[in-house]
Parts: C-alpha cells; sequence; structure tokens
C-alpha cells in the first residue's frame, strides 16, 4: 500500500487528461500531492518508483491538465503505465453500469475490474485492438492524411480489428479499403498500448501487390506514395506509427546499398 515517505510518478486524471508539471508526470512523496488518498491505485513501477493512479477531485480546475500525447517523448514504460492508469480511468467513468444485468458496479481495487453489485459479475477494462500498417513498394511507402488530425500529419493505415478477423485478415481490408491497394508478406512488427482512450495498437509492415491509389474519401483526405525525399509531416516520435515509418526507409536504405 502506500508508503507516506515513498517518492512515486502520480497520474492525476480528469476527463481522460492528465496533471502535469513542466510537460511530466509529478514525482513526489504522497504528501506532496495535496489531494485525498484513499482511491490511489499503483499501477505499476518505473525506475524503481511506483506509478499512480488518481482521480482527480470533482470540480477540480482544468489548469495544469493535459493530453497523454503531451507524454509521447518520455520513456515508452512510463508513457504506457500513464496510459494505464487513463484506460482505468475510462472504464470507472465508462462501465458503471452492469452491460448483463443493468446494476450498478463498483470498482474492486485487488483486480482493477468492475463488479456487479446485483449479479456479482466482474468486468475488465475495454480493450479495442487496431491494426497499423506500413506498406512499402520499392523505394516508397504509403501513407495517409486523415481529416481527424488537424495538423495535417501523415501517418500510415490503420483500423479497428473486426469480429471474426485475423490480424492479417484486417491489415489487408484496412488498405484496400482506405487505399485501393493490395498488399502481401504482411508480418508482425510490435505493438503500443494507446490509451485515447483504449485501442491496443498492432504494427505491421506489409508489402504491395497489386492495385492504383484510390484513397477512400469518406475516410481519409489523402493518400500517397512517398519516397524519402518527399516525406510531408509525419506523426510523431513515440508512436509506433513513427517506427514503423522509421523501419519502413530503414528497409528501403538495406535494398539501395
Ligand atoms: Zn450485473
Amino acid at each position: 500500500m502506500l508508503k507516506k515517505q515513498e517518492k512515486g510518478y502520480w497520474c492525476i486524471v480528469k476527463d481522460r487528461q492528465l496533471y502535469l508539471e513542466d510537460q511530466q508526470l509529478p514525482l513526489k512523496e504522497p504528501c506532496e500531492v495535496g489531494f485525498d488518498l484513499e482511491n490511489v491505485v499503483e499501477v505499476g513501477r518505473y525506475q524503481g518508483f511506483p506509478v499512480y493512479w488518481l482521480e482527480a477531485p470533482e470540480g477540480i480546475d482544468e489548469a495544469g491538465f493535459d493530453s497523454l500525447r503531451a507524454l509521447l517523448t518520455i520513456d515508452g514504460e512510463l508513457f504506457n503505465l500513464a496510459g494505464r492508469a487513463i484506460q482505468l480511468s475510462h472504464m470507472l467513468h465508462s462501465q458503471r453500469f452492469c452491460p448483463q444485468c443493468g446494476s450498478e458496479c463498483q470498482m474492486v481495487h485487488a483486480e482493477l475490474a468492475m463488479a456487479c453489485q446485483g449479479c456479482h459479475s466482474h468486468h475488465y477494462p475495454r480493450l479495442s485492438p487496431c491494426v497499423i500498417v506500413a506498406v512499402r513498394k520499392q523505394d516508397k511507402i504509403l501513407l495517409a492524411q486523415h481529416p481527424r488530425h488537424k495538423t495535417g500529419m501523415y501517418t500510415v493505415v490503420a483500423g479497428f480489428v473486426e469480429a471474426g478477423e485475423t490480424l492479417e485478415q484486417c491489415v489487408a481490408r484496412e488498405v484496400l479499403e482506405e487505399t485501393g491497394i493490395g498488399v502481401t508478406n504482411i508480418r508482425y512488427f510490435g505493438s503500443q498500448p494507446w490509451a485515447f482512450p483504449s485501442n491496443l495498437m498492432m504494427g505491421f509492415l506489409a508489402d504491395y501487390q497489386s492495385g492504383e491509389l484510390n484513397p477512400d474519401y469518406a475516410e481519409l483526405s489523402d493518400a500517397i506514395w512517398a519516397t524519402k525525399e518527399t516525406l510531408p509531416d509525419l506523426a510523431p516520435p513515440g508512436t509506433i506509427a513513427w517506427a514503423l515509418i522509421e523501419q519502413t526507409l530503414v528497409l528501403m536504405e538495406g535494398d539501395e546499398g
């Protein structure tokens, strides 16, 4: 449990945002936090320090709270623990009623789950699996621009996994639907929890197989084949999208040599 003298990282969550000081998670002793600590949950440890999740008190001012995106430049391990706090907070607010019987649920701290007060069933944080894929065609990479990204940045294709679908089928379907391109040689790259609010991004590399670029403008505002000389503004470092693009550029260079 909480040791009063032990410094920890504090993920203080309000409306899926985190309380930050100098764009960092506060690293402090519990007595320095200044809030009621009754419902503190340790969500993990980072470099020997506990990492705590605490719901911000009702009515607290929004000043000082920022999106998890502000932490993209910190170490991925701590970023993911902050995301875990946000996902648990999202569970607390969005899973308040039992999907089986409609009774109220309360959080069980020991399990980090919601327990129904009526039928006693337990409900865990919802996760939405998504694929994200970098497609390569010789010295070009397929990049898409989404209307929801106000900065106009480009990124790789992504989408939610459908029921009954393998990850590889999802990769092929999303790329075809969004860009008209058929892919082959689909291989797993890595994953990233993405607490906006509850996605799990599963990254893949793939190669061009067939088709002409034909963006689905219901989903995208643009799609392009970019060479390393013609790269537009990209998804920021720290995202799996960035890592996939970087890896694809490395593969292109390897072939040139
Ligand atoms: Zn129930």
